[in-house]
């Protein structure tokens, strides 16, 4: 059984004069455990695909499977993390992280505790009480990312989230996610359309092509990447030959 099964995917918007297609005939599996990105340039339909897979948008045709279920709207199953962390400015950072668990009514004290002990984990030991705003960019990222994690989701989908850090900051936060969904076993997909992010964090790549996005190749990741924390990949010696591959065809699709 796949974990998560998407059966040709199509996906138009409509406007009241125009049509744009945004996705066309995607088909893929994930398993559960895997880490997998979506690669493409901007407007290639990624953010698309993932709010197909969230249940947010109902397709034009197709169908998403996610434990052989249809997925529905608000489905408590799936974890969402966006690019801006979207935390809400008036409410402190614990309020903030109890927000996801609130709407669920699963607000109980287990609950809670596991997200003050996963805000720990992250190094925010200290900032329950703070605003989003008395924190750095890196730091509200992993309040977003504790938020998310708080409600054990089994599938987490991460749209473009360290884009908007700085190149220090979002190498290190790669490791930090890394490493804590490899310890809680969870099923991702990442959004991105940084290369080397891709291939430092992923088991798996998928290369979409834009205006429609459609699936254009998969990529494997070697064995000896997979293994490493994302910033270790980078370092290695398979790295510059994976990158050199992808970055090619990224190059002849436009
Ligand atoms: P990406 O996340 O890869 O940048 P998107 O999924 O956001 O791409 O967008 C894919 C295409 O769909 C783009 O051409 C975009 O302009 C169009 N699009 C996205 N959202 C809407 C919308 N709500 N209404 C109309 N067109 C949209
Ligand atoms: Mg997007």
């Amino acid at each position: 059984m796949n974990f998560l099964k998407l059966n040709g995917i199509y996906h138009t918007y409509f406007t009241k004069s125009t049509a744009t297609t945004a996705l066309s005939d995607i088909s893929l599996e994930v398993e559960e455990g895997e880490f997998v990105s979506f690669l493409g340039p901007s407007g290639c339909g990624k953010t698309t695909l993932l709010s197909i897979i969230a249940g947010l948008i109902k397709p034009t045709e197709g169908e998403i499977l996610l434990e052989n279920e249809p997925v529905s709207k608000a489905d408590d199953k799936i974890g969402y993390m966006l690019q801006q962390d979207y935390l809400f400015p008036w409410k402190t950072i614990e309020e903030n992280i109890f927000i996801g668990l609130k709407l669920m009514n699963q607000l109980t004290e287990e609950k809670k505790n596991y997200a003050l002990h996963l805000l720990k984990e992250m190094g925010l030991k200290g900032v329950e009480k703070q605003f989003p705003k008395q924190l750095s960019g890196g730091m509200r990222q992993r309040v977003a990312l504790v938020r998310t994690l708080a409600t054990e989701p089994k599938l987490l989908m991460l749209d473009e989230p360290f884009s908007a850090l700085d190149y220090q900051t979002k190498l290190k936060l790669e490791d930090l996610v890394s490493d804590t969904l490899k310890s809680f076993k969870k099923t991702a997909i990442l959004v991105t359309h940084d290369i080397g992010e891709a291939i430092a964090m992923s088991d798996r790549v998928f290369l979409l092509s834009p205006r429609p996005g459609k699936l254009h190749k998969t990529f494997f990741i070697p064995k000896e990447l997979r293994e490493l924390a994302p910033f270790e990949a980078r370092n290695h010696e398979s790295y510059p030959a994976v990158f050199q591959t992808i970055w090619k065809e990224l190059e002849s699709l436009e």
